[in-house]
Order: structure tokens, then C-alpha cells, then sequence
């Protein structure tokens, strides 16, 4: 399987693919073509475990990276998840959370970033890459841990981690600043998650910035979901979703699934996009947003504009204007043409807008509904699913929750929906309290504790343990020196 480049030019296999991360054009890679699922994987009497699946949705889009090496990649990736990766919580009778928090970060993130390190060592290996691939990542807060995780001590690869100055939480914060590993570094920029994305991308095609990491023997590469080796096992737990709805028995007649996500990059939903395309039965695919709504403006108008006011909300990893991951989506609804979608980004970066013909616009209202939750709707959310189902949701999830009702407006139209709950609620700790009518103490760790109290859920370890763990990583940047403090770091550590 070879990838194209959504700007254009040649093909690269699937390993150069996942190497690069960006097409050296600014362009994002998407297979050849998309894969057909095989009918087995729906049959409700074949049994496989959630790392099998893993290793065989990974064969159809790297096959290149081997059959039996991706078996023991899923393997070892998943070993300290749950024996359920992602297990599943019943809302009512046709809502149902996919949890996809329970790796060692607590963010849905994990499940990518525990097997792109494997990917890309395995990549560098069949390319015959010598140098060190050195990742470099913008975070809105998520990310950035669950990265930090994946590639410590990971021989072969280093990983820098920027994330907006003062634009993410206080457990994100202590989660980033307090990470050990000799071959990884953090660094605040100031500005917002764009700042920082805009930043990173402008590394990869800066000329002599990559001049000078081969100097050092490094090759860039990117653990954002701009990596099409981060996006594919995504689409996994949505195959695994469907199976897991079809034998609760909450499908209806028409056998179709819908699918809800909080949206900020555009990457998880975009998942969801290919599992529907390489054929699993998915009905309407919901992109829920807060208040940053670039994205359900778009899909109601088809303008995408990114000039309007920055929000900071309670939901900070979908506090992004750019959605990266859009433009993969753009690739394939204009009938995968490289110069219009040229156009739009060149549109988008110089003018902050762009717009698609109706025709298209409604091409993409087939497949999408989208929404969008303040932070009032999404605290509601919070409260209202606390109260009627005793499940506690992140801020994130409960953005998706509240659009899905909206949506759903109290029509009886019962078809079951997979909500991604993107990660725990004990990571928003004192959001989710607020919320909930607890007093807040301003002090993050007393409210886990008072929040663990009035749930009768213990705080989990990972949390508990960033009260007294040190603070390792100060580096700040302005957003014009974020090459400077890669070049610093390198020069330390060798
Ligand atoms: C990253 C993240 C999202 C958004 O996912 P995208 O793939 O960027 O759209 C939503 N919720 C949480 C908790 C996240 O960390």
C-alpha cells in the first residue's frame, strides 16, 4: 500500500509515510486507496480479542510492516490497558460510551501513542533510516502526555512536546512538566494550541531547520494525528464498537450505528470516516465541538473560517481552530484533486477562510451532522448524566453528550450511537466537580479527593502520584524559537 501526499506529488510506502509524518509539501499522506474490510470481522460468531483486530486493520494499511511484527506490536502496545482496551458503559437504551481512556495517561491518545513508537522504529528499520527520528508534537494537552509516554527511553527516537503556555490544565500541566525519560523534552510556547501547531509544521518545512537536525543525525518525524500511522488504530475501537453494539443487541433493523465524537483535530472522527468507507455500517457520523465552532459552521455553511475570537473552555484538547485532519476529508470529497485542495489551505492561510462549493457541502451532509456545546451545555451534561445514569463524564465527552441530544431534539428516531469518551473525568477533576455542585477548592488535588468521596471511586494512581512528583520541565518559547530550543535540547543531551 503506497500513500499520496493531499498536496500532491509522488507516492511513498507506508513506512515513509509514517517516518515523514508531513509530506516535505505541507500535504497530509491518505492511502492509495481505502481498504475493504473483510465480512468476517462483522460475523458476531468469530471471536477475536481487541489486539488481533488491532493487528488486522493495521495489515490492511501497512502490510508492508508485517503480519506476525504487527501481532507482537498490538500485543505488547495493549498489555497494560484493561483486558477490555476499550470497555464499554450502557447509557440508556440507545447511547453507549466507548471508553477510551484507560491507558496510561488516561486520555483517549493512548491507544495511538502506545503503538506509533513501535511503527515508526519498525518503519525506520525497513527503510534502513540510521538516524534518531526525533518527534516533534504540539499538544492542546492530551497529546502531548500520552506522546511523552509512548517515547521515553524508546531506543532510536527522541520527542519534543510544545503546548500553549497556560492554555492547558493543571493536571495536563504536572502531567507534561513532570515527565522522566532521558530522550524527551517540554516546552510552553506562547500563544494558543494553533501558535503551537502553526509552529511545528513550520519546522518540518523549514529548509535549514532540517539541515541542521540531519547535522545531528536526526530525522523529524510527528506523533499528532497529521501521522497516518496515529490515525489507523484509531479506526479499530469503531469496528470493535459495532460488534460490541450488534451483540448488546442495540441495533435496529437497518443494522447501522452512528457515531458521536468531541472534535477538535479532526482525527478521531476522521477514523470513524475510513472504518465507514472500508465498510462497517455506520449511519450519521456526529462532529461535536465547544465553542471554538469552526467546524460545525462549516458543515452547516461550508465556510471555513478561523477569523473570529480564540476560546479558552473546560474542554481545553478540542480548543483548536485549525483542524488539521480536515484536509484529508477535503482530499477525498473533491475527488482526491491535489490543486483544489491547494487552493483551499493556501486560501485558508492567507485570507483565514475558505469555502466549498454546495454541491460538496452537501456531499459532506450525508455522511456528517455536527454541533456544538458551550461550557454551560457542557456542565449540564456533566450533572444531567451523573444524575440519571451515575456515570461520570470528562468535560470532552459531555460536549459530545450534549450535542447528541440536541441532535436528537426528543425525536423517537432510536438508532444506537457510539459516544467516544475521550478521556476520565478524573483528569478535569475540578471541572467535573463543579459541575456536579461540589465546592471548589481551587487546590486540583483536594478536589479529586472530595470529587473520589462523593463518587466512591478511588483517584487513580497515575493522578495521585503528580501531588509529589517533581517539576523537571520550565522551558518556555516564543513561537519564532521553537527550533532553538530543539537545537538546545539535542546539544544537551548528546
Ligand atoms: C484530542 C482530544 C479530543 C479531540 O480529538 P481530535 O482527534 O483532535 O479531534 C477530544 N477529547 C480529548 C480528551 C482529547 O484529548
Amino acid at each position: 500500500m503506497n500513500y499520496l501526499s493531499t498536496r500532491g506529488g509522488t507516492a511513498v510506502s507506508s513506512a515513509q509515510a509514517i517516518l515523514r509524518g508531513l509530506s516535505p509539501n505541507g500535504g497530509l499522506y491518505v492511502p492509495e486507496h481505502i481498504p475493504e474490510m473483510p465480512a468476517g470481522w462483522l460475523d458476531p460468531a468469530a471471536s477475536f480479542t481487541y489486539q488481533q483486530l488491532a493487528a488486522s486493520v493495521l495489515g490492511l494499511y501497512f502490510p508492508e510492516l508485517g503480519a506476525a511484527e504487527l501481532q507482537d506490536m498490538c500485543g505488547q502496545a495493549y498489555s497494560g490497558f484493561p483486558a477490555e482496551v476499550t470497555p464499554f458503559t450502557q447509557l440508556d437504551d440507545r447511547t453507549c460510551l466507548l471508553e477510551l481512556y484507560h491507558g496510561p495517561t488516561l486520555a483517549f491518545k493512548d491507544i495511538a501513542l502506545q503503538l506509533l513508537p513501535r511503527l515508526i522504529v519498525r518503519a525506520a528499520q525497513l527503510t534502513g533510516e540510521k538516524r534518531t527520528i526525533h518527534i516533534l508534537t504540539a499538544t492542546s494537552g492530551d497529546t502531548g502526555k500520552a506522546a511523552l509516554e509512548g517515547f521515553r527511553d524508546v531506543d532510536g527516537t527522541a520527542c519534543t512536546v510544545f503546548y500553549p503556555h497556560g492554555g492547558v490544565s493543571d493536571l495536563q500541566y504536572r502531567q507534561m512538566a513532570t515527565s522522566l525519560g532521558k530522550n524527551v523534552q517540554v516546552v510552553a510556547v506562547h500563544g494558543n494550541f494553533d501558535d503551537a501547531q502553526t509552529g511545528v509544521k513550520r519546522l518540518f518545512s523549514d529548509p535549514s531547520f532540517r539541515a541542521r537536525l540531519d547535522a545531528a543525525g536526526r530525522l523529524p518525524s510527528s506523533a499528532n494525528s497529521i501521522n497516518i500511522g496515529r490515525l489507523v488504530p484509531q479506526i479499530v475501537y469503531y469496528i470493535y464498537g459495532y460488534r460490541y453494539l450488534r451483540q448488546a443487541n442495540l441495533l435496529n433493523t437497518d443494522g447501522l450505528m452512528d457515531i458521536c465524537v468531541p472534535t477538535g483535530n479532526f482525527g478521531d472522527i476522521l477514523a470513524a470516516w475510513y472504518a465507514k468507507h472500508m465498510g462497517l455500517p455506520v449511519g450519521r457520523l456526529i462532529c461535536a465541538s465547544n465553542c471554538n465552532r469552526v467546524l460545525t459552521d462549516f458543515f452547516t455553511t461550508g465556510v471555513y473560517d478561523i477569523r473570529r475570537p480564540f476560546h479558552k473552555t473546560i474542554s481545553p484538547s478540542m480548543d483548536i481552530l485549525i483542524s488539521s485532519n480536515l484536509e484529508r476529508l477535503l482530499f477525498e470529497v473533491c475527488g482526491r484533486d491535489p490543486e483544489t485542495v491547494k487552493g483551499w489551505m493556501t486560501s485558508l492561510k492567507e485570507e483565514g477562510r475558505f469555502s466549498l462549493p454546495g454541491e460538496l457541502l452537501r456531499k459532506l451532509q450525508a455522511e456528517f451532522d455536527a454541533g456544538t456545546a458551550d461550557d454551560g451545555q457542557t456542565r449540564t451534561a456533566i450533572r444531567d448524566t451523573f444524575e440519571r445514569s451515575r456515570v461520570l463524564v470528562d468535560p470532552h465527552t459531555a460536549v459530545g453528550l450534549s450535542v447528541l441530544e440536541a441532535l436528537r431534539g426528543g425525536k423517537t428516531q432510536k438508532r444506537a450511537t457510539l459516544v467516544n469518551a475521550t478521556a476520565s473525568p478524573d483528569k478535569f477533576v475540578s471541572d467535573v466537580s463543579a459541575a456536579l455542585g461540589l465546592p471548589a477548592t481551587g487546590k486540583v488535588f483536594d478536589d479529586a479527593r472530595a470529587l473520589s468521596a462523593r463518587t466512591s471511586t478511588p483517584v487513580p494512581a497515575s493522578i495521585a502520584a503528580l501531588e509529589t512528583m517533581e517539576i523537571r520541565h520550565t522551558t518556555v518559547s516564543e513561537p519564532d524559537q521553537m527550533g532553538e530550543a530543539v537545537m538546545a535540547f539535542i546539544g544537551k543531551e548528546a
